[in-house]
């Protein structure tokens, strides 16, 4: 509620519409030369006074670089957030946030979620003395069942998750966590601040890989942390943990990061009105057997998408192909316009067999192709689909 009137004054005060921030970036004209532009800084160490005072509030670089702030400071506005730490990869990120844990706490997260990020969790607990548990976290009542009072202390979901783009309730999430004690993560990388802000619906941290839509042009490994409570015990030790660790963006990566978000409210609505006519497109086509996104009512999140998202679902869609693992690969091998990656949220359109990509143990259908929607004219994307399914 608090965090919901607070969004609500923001409003009230005529916010400039994040969309105008992120065009301008917050940093304005240089003072010292009028340069429309924010500077590179690779400098790795600042300058102390004759008096041995530092001349600005920068030491060295690894602690807190003046390089990454302006995109910092770009992306907790943009969250609705106080405070943002970016990471050399969002790998690093989301394992600075379970790093900042203590032996025995308790950790729920999602039994379908980033796959590199599940396999690393669940090795990361055995040997760090976490208590894992993964759970159907679609359903708000596997959360609560799940959650143990005064000894969960995280909650962590992915909405819409990989690669089922199934909608996880953010804030029904939120309260079983606070009521249980645990604060609760959300990564939100396939939302992005432009559908959803999770901090509005009671997240406590919000997690990006920055990677993927922050950034949007597949030139860049970057990780984001959120949070609207930069005191909190959690975020101080997220906070220490980088600045020792050393897992920080580079200042060339942080720059191109800033460029990167200055066009998001272009780039991701219009890939995901490209995602939703693709979807639409091939809901019921004799090839494919399901197409799973959550735009679409038939999928089973589009509720909760429709009352957690807003200008559209996103740029992730997933098909499954008639005939299986072999027709997929021959629809995968077919197509001219998509290219044959992973990754996602670049302006460009990737495809993959996730099957191939996550390997034996992975729990991903061997029919599924996973897009990635990017920003071209949808026609074109519409006819590769068309044409690669005629090889079904
Ligand atoms: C890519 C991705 C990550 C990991 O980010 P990296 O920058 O590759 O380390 C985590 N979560 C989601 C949803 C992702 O798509």
């Amino acid at each position: 509620m608090a965090k919901k009137d607070k969004a609500a004054k923001k409003r009230a005060k005529k916010a400039p519409h994040p969309a105008t921030l992120a065009a301008q970036t917050l940093e304005g004209v240089s003072p010292r030369d009028g340069a429309v532009v924010p500077d590179v800084r690779p400098s790795t160490t600042y300058a102390r006074d004759a008096d041995n005072g530092l001349i600005g509030d920068a030491v060295y670089a690894r602690d807190a670089s003046p390089s990454v702030r302006p995109a910092e400071r770009l992306l907790a506005e943009l969250e609705g957030g106080e405070a943002a730490l970016l990471f050399a990869s969002g790998m690093a990120g989301a394992a600075a946030v379970f790093q900042a844990l203590r032996p025995g706490d308790h950790v729920i997260a999602p039994k379908v979620m980033y796959w590199s990020l599940r396999n690393w969790l669940v090795q990361f607990c055995a040997d760090w003395g976490l208590k894992l548990d993964l759970v159907e976290a679609s359903d708000p009542e596997a959360i609560e069942a799940a959650v143990r009072p005064g000894e969960t202390a995280l909650v962590w979901i992915e909405t819409p998750c990989n690669p089922t783009w199934d909608v996880i309730d953010i804030a029904s999430a939120a309260d079983v966590a606070h009521a249980a004690g645990a604060l609760l993560a959300v990564d939100s990388t396939v939302a992005t601040p432009v559908h959803t802000r999770p901090l509005e619906f009671g997240a406590d941290l919000v997690f990006h890989a920055a990677t993927k839509s922050l950034n949007g042009h597949s030139d860049v490994v970057a990780g984001a942390l959120v949070t609207d409570d930069p005191e909190a015990e959690i975020w101080q030790r997220i906070r220490a943990n980088r600045a020792n660790v050393g897992a920080i963006l580079g200042p060339f990566e942080a720059w191109l990061l800033l460029r990167g978000m200055r066009t998001l409210y272009l780039r991701v609505p219009r890939a995901s009105q490209n995602a939703m006519a693709i979807a639409r497109h091939f809901d019921g086509h004799p090839k494919v057997a399901n197409v799973l996104y959550p735009g679409l009512e038939g999928h089973p999140g589009h509720g909760i998408a429709a009352l957690q998202m807003t200008d559209g679902f996103g740029a992730m869609l997933s098909l499954r192909i008639q005939g299986g693992r072999k027709s997929a690969l021959k629809v995968l091998g077919a197509c001219n316009r998509f290219l044959r990656a992973t990754s996602l949220g670049g302006v460009e359109s990737l495809i993959e067999h996730r099957a191939t990509i996550e390997g034996d143990r992975s729990p991903v259908p061997d029919d599924l192709l996973r897009l990635s929607i990017g920003i071209e004219e949808v026609q074109d994307l519409i006819a590769d689909l068309e044409q690669a399914l005629d090889h079904a």
